[in-house]
């Protein structure tokens, strides 16, 4: 007889108190529901997922292949193959740092960096300050560690980002830290090098934690490559650096992130680590290693890349500049289009409405602002043909257009 046969299996779940305020992923739901409607034979355009439309660049995918032929099938190092992670030291030794391999644990995607991070840094009794909207998994994350997010809300007419004195004004002695995101998922806003230096300096006065995700780094339309955090702090003491290889080098299913972090930290974060996931996969690393070390080849496609999603932003731009009174962040980095659509009453979710509609009567899939906690919003990625996300501009706008006469 099975195990889970009897009685026992009638059992209803009760949810531990682990997850007790644990809510799905809002970002990975609508690009779920949006490819289940393309099963369906609905031609939905799925502007919802946060995740480069291009293939892998082939230097990348044959370094994995003869890898994997030349035996990279076990377990390696929990925090990561040294080569990768002394190439990592490269890159932050390439801003004027200098960090050692110790420093750098590299885990199953940036996501897994950020949950280590936050689970090794907070837990209860603890605040940490989170510039609002922010990427929905921020204020899980924090949530899941038994800490307390509190989000600040970013100045409207400065691209929703937040100042010294607006993370003052949240603090309390229980703050403990502050997740910072430039360019920022979902607002696509850059923080200004000396906008960064501020909010660094700020954190290291008051003794937090600043846990910088970047991501989008090299997905950035000025002049200059968006700044990092490791450039500006006035401290590395209290910093914890997040990137991978996702959105630069389009390899959002290798799974590779990593954390560069103050030593006793970093230690912390593999123990922990080799107790959930262990390393990450090995093929996957060795694409990594490929990407980062490779650098003609892998600047070449990121320069090819970031071309093309220029060219889309300036087009989405364009048609929305085209509807005067649709508000939207100028979006500088990332991939993201951020359009307010309504009020910012949660009650309303105005944006849930938005997107509900954009996706039922103009097959567009957009993710409602509700998940980065601002409700009057939604988020559109350009990260599509540029076709598509022009035709996906065009009815969101006129949804906009019909739905505030
Ligand atoms: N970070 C991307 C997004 O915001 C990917 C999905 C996810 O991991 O949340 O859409």
């Amino acid at each position: 007889m099975s195990l889970l046969a009897g009685p026992r299996s009638n059992r209803a779940f009760a949810p531990s108190g682990n997850i007790a305020q644990l809510r799905e992923s809002a970002t990975i739901a609508v690009s779920a529901r949006a490819k289940a409607l393309r099963a369906a034979g609905r031609p939905v355009i799925d502007l919802g997922a946060g995740e480069p439309d291009f293939d892998t660049p082939e230097f990348i995918r044959r370094a994995a292949q003869s890898a994997i032929d030349a035996g990279a099938t076990r377990y390696t190092a929990t925090e990561g193959i040294l080569p990768l992670r002394e190439a990592i030291v490269r890159r932050a030794g390439h801003m004027g740092v200098e960090v050692t391999p110790g420093q750098v644990v590299v885990s199953t995607g940036s996501k897994q960096s950020l949950f280590n991070a936050c689970f090794c840094l907070f837990g209860e009794g603890d605040e940490v300050l989170i510039p609002t909207p922010s990427w929905t998994s921020y204020y899980e994350m924090v949530t899941l560690a038994r800490a307390t997010a509190v989000p600040v809300p970013g100045d409207a007419g400065a691209g929703l980002k937040v100042t010294p004195s607006m993370l003052e004004a949240a603090s309390t002695g229980r703050t403990r830290g502050v997740m910072l995101n430039s360019p920022c998922n979902p607002t696509g806003a850059v923080y200004s090098r000396d906008e960064l230096a501020a909010l660094l300096e700020c954190a290291h006065e008051h003794g937090w934690w600043v846990i910088s995700d970047e991501i989008y780094r090299a997905i950035a339309y000025g002049t200059e490559p968006a700044a990092s955090a490791l450039e500006v702090a006035p401290s590395l003491d209290r910093l914890v650096l997040i990137d991978g290889v996702a959105k630069a080098y389009a390899m959002t299913g290798w799974r590779i992130g990593w954390a560069i972090a103050p030593r006793e930290l970093s230690a912390a974060m593999t123990a922990f680590q080799s107790h959930t996931t262990s390393n990450a996969a090995a093929p996957s690393q060795h694409a990594a290693l490929a990407a980062l070390t490779n650098r003609e080849a892998a600047d070449d496609s990121v320069r090819k890349m970031v071309a093309e999603f220029r060219r889309r932003r300036d087009a989405v731009v364009e048609v929305v500049r085209a509807e005067p009174g649709l508000e939207i962040v100028e979006p500088e980095g990332a991939f993201y289009l951020f359009a307010r659509v309504g009020s910012d009453d949660p009650e309303r979710d105005d944006g849930a409405r938005f997107a509900q509609r954009l996706l039922e009567s103009h097959e567009v899939a957009v993710v409602p602002g509700s998940a980065f906690l601002t409700p009057g919003w939604v988020r559109m990625s350009y990260a599509a043909p540029i076709d598509a996300v022009v035709e996906g501009t065009r009815r969101l706008v006129s949804l906009w257009r019909e739905m505030s006469r």
